[in-house]
């Protein structure tokens, strides 16, 4: 043990590495991608720091080759999240009094080694598993997960020094305790980095976690559970279990020692888990907590007076990057009539060169979309859209032969409340409404209108007052705005990340109003010489 006010290394955000060809880190992916390329592997649930077989298995392929099977995985059944949620309970105790600092250091070990030797390792996985291009990747597996360690880490570390005024006489202090029981994480496929935080997050501040990642996830969630071995964390702090969902959720949420749900995805889920909870309510020793970080129709609003070439770029990077698979995708773009001629022409100019297919290679920009579920719906939501006299104006089409690939699409709508501009698709297909330039107010009021979403915007404009103007009338619709930049790609400790309306409980992943949910204060105050006498002055005597 260590007795003094330590801190612990500053954070910064972990370079994104380039992987030009000739580089070092491209030659040591590729390395590390054929060699996963040739093998299946074997993913067990991790229960108090053992491996388990569950009551099944499933199958994980490669998106864009689906004839690749990456991952033979075990599904939990009831008796196994039983068991995860025992050996979370059991690791409480001793999780609970370790401190801050030694905990943190566990943290930040995990970080430098996905600064290092592990990096290949989690950006293989999400190339083969999710089918990122290795830009997309890297921004995830690598650096946004580090950068999720290392600022939480540091936000911890603000969140104790938050201590309460001791007058004369007393002395006033808070203990961060964590919640009282578990918490339940349960994590969407399309970012490594989230299933890295959702568990983390709360293990940072004390808490012991069943982690239930997406199947779809499943080679990169095991690959992280077993940095989080290598990293020195204790048996049963962190618990996987892969598989079905509903049942990790029933299994859990109908524990009297349920104390917190950290999701991430969709909002349907996200709904049918809050239910779960009140459901379940009379059953709980504490009011558990709800984190829920859920979808986005994300928009692009341009004003007569944007700037046209960086826009197209916006558009392109906003919309398809990771086939439009982001919470934050663009989505619905509302583009003036005075500039639709011109950005129209760049826009498809662009989208036309945009790379797509096999994601291991590197020069790919874009791969194919996660399942056949995914890609059964993008080509219905196009054909619907040709059937209702939409315009594709670049894309449409889709291929499943090798891998579920849906071309980047942009759909031209009359009409600004079409189902494709109002509801959350998650493929390459963004919509555009162009409205006369003389509606701009009106279009306003539109984008803040028009969706059940409020998690990512961006408008464009020269006119600083139209920019004021934008600001103020779409204050709540987006949690993340942007001005002049495209809606994707935030930072962590730059840019914290969630929306509110049907986007979620706003809690800012990467932040330290993330964090802030994990602990359940306790205000202790302590009297150094207390009074022996119980009158008070005013009775007089
Ligand atoms: P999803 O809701 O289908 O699945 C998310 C997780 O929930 C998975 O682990 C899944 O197995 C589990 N799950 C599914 N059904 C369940 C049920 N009935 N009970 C309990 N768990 C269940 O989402 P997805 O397809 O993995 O991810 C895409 C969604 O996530 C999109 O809506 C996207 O916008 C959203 N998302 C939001 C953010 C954000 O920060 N706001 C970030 C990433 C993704």
């Amino acid at each position: 043990m260590i007795d003094g006010r330590t801190s612990a290394p500053l954070p910064i955000n972990e370079p994104v590495l380039s992987y030009a060809p000739g580089s070092p880190e491209r030659a040591s992916l590729e390395a590390t991608l054929r060699r996963m390329e040739k093998e299946t592997a074997e993913a067990p649930l991790v229960i108090g720091g053992e491996e388990r077989k569950g009551e099944g298995t499933f199958g994980q392929v490669s998106p864009h080759r689906h004839a690749l099977r990456i991952a033979e995985v075990q599904s939990a059944g009831r008796e196994q999240v039983e068991d995860a949620v025992k050996a979370a309970l059991d690791a409480a105790a001793e999780w609970a009094a370790t401190p801050l600092q030694e905990r943190a250091a566990i943290f930040l070990k995990m970080a430098d080694l996905i600064s290092g030797p592990w990096r290949d390792r989690l950006n293989a996985s999400t190339i083969l598993g999710q089918s990122k291009s290795v830009q997309q990747a890297e921004i995830d597996a690598a650096c946004e997960f580090a950068d999720f360690l290392r600022f939480n880490v540091h936000f911890a570390e603000r969140i104790q020094e938050e201590q309460p005024f001791s007058p004369e006489g007393m002395w006033n202090r808070m203990d961060y305790r964590p919640l009282e029981g578990f918490v339940l994480a349960i994590s969407p496929f399309n970012f490594t980095a989230i299933g890295g935080n959702l568990p983390t997050a709360p293990a940072i501040m004390g808490n012991v976690v069943v982690w239930k990642p997406s199947e779809k996830q499943a080679l990169s969630a095991h690959y992280t559970m077993e940095l989080f071995r290598a990293a020195g964390l204790p048996d049963g702090v962190i618990n996987l279990v892969h598989g079905d969902g509903a049942l990790a959720a029933d299994v859990c949420m109908a524990q009297e020692s349920f104390a917190g749900l950290h999701f991430t995805g969709s909002s349907t889920v996200l709904k049918s888990l809050w239910r779960k909870a009140g459901e379940n309510l009379d059953r709980y020793r504490t009011f558990p907590r709800i984190v829920g970080e859920s979808g986005g129709k994300d928009f692009i609003l341009a004003h007569p007076s944007a700037e046209v070439e960086p826009l197209v770029t916006a558009i392109v990077r906003g919309a398809f990057e990771y086939q439009g698979q982001k919470c934050s995708a663009a989505s619905r773009a509302y583009i003036p009539r005075s500039l639709w001629p011109r950005l129209k022409e760049q826009l498809v100019a662009e989208v036309e060169q945009l790379t797509m297919g096999d994601v291991g290679d590197l020069s790919t920009f874009m791969g194919a979309v996660i399942d056949a579920g995914a890609f059964k719906r993008h080509r219905d939501a196009i054909e619907q859209a040709r059937e209702d006299g939409l315009e594709v104006l670049v894309g449409g089409g889709t291929d499943d032969s090798e891998g579920w690939f849906v071309e980047p699409t942009v759909l031209v709508s009359d009409s600004p409340w079409h189902t494709t501009m109002e509801t959350e698709l998650f493929g390459p297909i963004l919509s555009v409404y162009v409205y006369d330039d003389a509606n701009w107010d009106e279009t306003l009021k539109l984008v803040n209108s028009t969706s059940p979403y409020a998690l990512t915007g961006a408008v464009w404009a020269r006119d600083r007052s139209v920019l004021a103007q934008a600001d103020e009338v779409l204050r709540q619709a987006a949690g993340n705005f942007y001005v002049n930049d495209r809606p994707t790609g935030s930072v962590v400790g730059q840019q914290p990340f969630g929306g509110a309306r049907a986007s979620g409980t706003n809690d800012k992943a990467g932040s330290l109003f993330n964090l802030v949910r994990w602990t359940s204060p306790r205000a202790i105050k302590e009297t150094f010489a207390p009074p022996t006498d119980w009158r008070y002055p005013h009775m007089g005597g």
